[in-house]
C-alpha cells in the first residue's frame, strides 16, 4: 500500500503517515458509492436532514480538537481555525433551512386533466476534489448539499488537509450517514486523477487553475456535470472620498487573513492619488502590527505557508517587483528557521508589468497601485484573466455601484472584502472557474430537473 506523509508546515516535522489509496482501491470505493446511491436517494429528506443536524452537533462537540487538527496540518492560526468551524455551522444551518423548499417538486402548470411538474432528482455519485486552505468550508460546501439532495459522495481532500478530511468523514458516519454514502479517498493528485477515471455523475473541484484546466480536459468528453472553483487575483479600489484608515485596516486584513491563503484574499489594491500616500502609510502600519508566530498561539495572526513550493512563487513575485522598481515597505523574505514561513510583505509603486499584479500570490504579499480616476481603476481591475471578487471603498453608494457594475467578477463588495455568505452564490468568472456553490443555487446544483407530463386518464 502506498503511503501519505503528513507534515506540520509550521515546523516541517512529520505528524503521521497514512495508508493511501491507489487505482484499485479507488475503483472499489467508487463501486460502493454507486451501489449505495439509490437507497440513499430513497431515504426521506427528513432523515437525511437529521444526519446533517447530528453532524453539526458533532462539529460543535469536537470543535476544539478539530480546530487543533486543522491548525497542525495546515499552519492556520488557531483562532482562524475556530472561526472557520463556527462559520461552517451557519452554512449548515442555511442548507438545512432551505433544503425542503428548494428540493420540493414544483407544479408549473395545471389545467383540467393535465399537470406539469419539475422534480429535483440527485445527480447520482459525485466526486469532490478539494483544496486545503479552508478545508471545512470547501469540503462541506459540496458534501452537505450533495448528501441532502440524495447523492453519494467520493471525497478526495487535499493531501495537505487529509486529517481534516478524515475528521469530516468520521463525523458524518457517526451522525448516521452510511459508510458507503460518504467515502473518503486518501492521497495526492494521482488519487484525484484515479477518481476521475471512475464513472461519476458530477465532478466538483476546488483548487488551482492549472489542476482545474487538466480536470476539465479529462472530464469534458464524459458529459458529467463539472464545477471548478479556482484561484483569483482579487482587486479593491479605494476612492478619494473613502475613510482611509478604515479602508486600510479592512484591506490589510483582507489581504493577510489566513496568511493570504484565501481564494478571495485581496490581491491587488488601487488607491486614488489624492489619498494614496495616506493609505499606504496606514496599510503598512496595520500589516506591521500583525503578529507572526506559532499557529497554535492565541495571539498569532500570520501563520505558516501550507505548501512549501509556494515559498518560491512568493519569492519570485517579490524579486520581480523589486527588479521592476516597486517600493518595498515591509517583509520581502522567507523565514530562515524550520517550517514554511514568509514575511508579510507590502509593495507600493507597482504596475501591471509585475507578476505581483498579474498572478495569484496566495500568500501574505500585496501590491498597492496609484490611480487617477474611477475609469482607470475599472480598467486595471478588469486587466486580469481571473474574476472571483472585486471591491470598492467609498461612502458614495452610487459611485461604488457604477464601478462594480463594470467589473468582471462573480462577487462584488462595497466597503468590505474577503467575505463569503451562505445565502449568496459563490462563483468565478474567467479563469476563476465555472459553476457555483452556496445559496439555494448551491443546493440545486447537485440535482438535475426531471420533467413530468401527467395526464389523468
Ligand atoms: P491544487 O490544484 O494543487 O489541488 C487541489 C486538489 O486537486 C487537491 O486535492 C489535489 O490532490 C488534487 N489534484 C492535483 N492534481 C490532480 C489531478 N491531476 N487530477 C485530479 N486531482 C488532482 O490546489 P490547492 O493548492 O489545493 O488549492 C489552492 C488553490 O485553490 C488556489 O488557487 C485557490 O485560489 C483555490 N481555491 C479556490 C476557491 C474558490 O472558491 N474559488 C476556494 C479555495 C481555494
Amino acid at each position: 500500500m502506498s503511503q501519505l506523509a503528513i507534515h506540520n508546515p509550521a515546523t516541517g516535522h512529520l505528524i503521521t503517515t497514512l495508508g493511501a489509496d491507489d487505482a484499485s482501491t479507488v475503483a472499489a470505493k467508487a463501486a460502493r458509492a454507486r451501489a449505495a446511491q439509490h437507497a440513499w436517494a430513497a431515504t426521506p429528506l427528513a432523515e437525511r436532514k437529521a444526519c446533517i443536524t447530528a453532524f453539526r452537533a458533532g462539529v460543535v462537540h469536537d470543535l476544539e480538537s478539530l480546530a487543533f487538527t486543522m491548525t497542525r496540518e495546515t499552519g492556520k492560526p488557531i483562532k482562524m481555525s475556530r472561526n472557520e468551524l463556527n462559520g461552517l455551522l451557519g452554512r449548515i444551518d442555511f442548507f438545512l433551512a432551505e433544503a425542503d423548499a428548494t428540493l420540493a417538486t414544483q407544479t408549473v402548470f395545471a389545467d383540467g386533466g393535465m399537470t406539469e411538474q419539475i422534480q429535483h432528482t440527485p445527480l447520482g455519485v459525485v466526486a469532490n476534489i478539494s483544496a486545503w486552505n479552508y478545508p471545512w468550508f470547501v469540503g462541506c460546501n459540496v458534501i452537505v448539499p450533495a448528501l441532502l439532495t440524495g447523492n453519494t459522495v467520493l471525497y478526495k481532500p487535499s493531501e495537505y488537509a487529509t486529517l481534516t478530511g478524515l475528521e469530516i468523514t468520521r463525523l458524518l458516519h457517526k451522525a448516521g450517514v452510511p459508510e458507503d454514502v460518504m467515502i473518503c479517498l486518501v492521497g495526492g493528485g494521482a488519487v484525484g486523477a484515479a477518481l476521475l477515471e471512475q464513472k461519476v455523475d458530477g465532478v466538483f473541484f476546488t483548487g488551482s487553475y492549472a489542476t482545474g484546466a487538466r480536470i476539465a480536459q479529462t472530464v469534458g468528453s464524459k458529459f458529467v456535470k463539472l464545477q471548478l472553483e479556482l484561484g483569483g487575483k482579487d482587486p479593491t479600489y479605494v476612492c478619494d472620498d473613502a475613510n482611509v484608515q478604515v479602508a486600510a485596516e479592512s484591506l490589510a486584513d483582507g489581504a493577510m487573513y489566513n496568511t493570504g491563503q484565501s481564494c478571495c484574499s485581496v490581491e491587488r489594491v488601487y488607491v486614488h492619488e489624492k489619498v494614496y500616500d495616506q493609505f499606504v502609510q496606514a496599510f503598512v502600519a496595520t500589516v506591521k502590527s500583525f503578529k507572526t508566530g506559532d499557529p497554535v498561539a492565541e495571539d498569532t495572526y500570520i501563520g505558516a505557508i501550507t505548501r512549501a513550493p509556494q515559498l518560491d512563487v512568493l519569492q519570485a513575485q517579490v524579486d520581480d517587483a523589486k527588479a521592476k522598481g516597486a517600493t518595498l515597505h515591509t517583509g520581502g523574505h522567507r523565514g530562515t528557521g524550520e517550517g514554511n514561513w514568509f514575511e508579510p510583505t507590502v509593495f507600493s509603486d507597482v504596475n501591471h508589468s509585475m507578476e505581483i499584479m498579474r498572478e495569484e500570490s496566495f500568500g501574505p504579499v500585496i501590491g498597492i497601485q496609484k490611480v487617477g480616476s474611477d475609469a482607470e481603476a475599472v480598467k486595471l481591475m478588469n486587466d486580469t484573466r481571473y474574476g472571483l471578487t472585486a471591491g470598492v471603498f467609498t461612502p458614495n453608494e452610487a459611485r461604488a455601484k457604477a464601478v462594480l457594475e463594470q467589473v468582471n467578477a462573480g462577487t462584488v463588495y462595497w466597503n468590505c472584502c474577503d467575505r463569503v455568505s451562505p445565502r449568496l452564490p459563490w462563483s468565478g468568472h474567467g479563469d476563476s472557474g465555472v459553476g457555483l456553490t452556496l445559496s439555494t443555487y448551491g443546493i440545486q446544483t447537485f440535482t438535475r430537473p426531471k420533467a413530468w407530463h401527467l395526464r389523468k386518464a
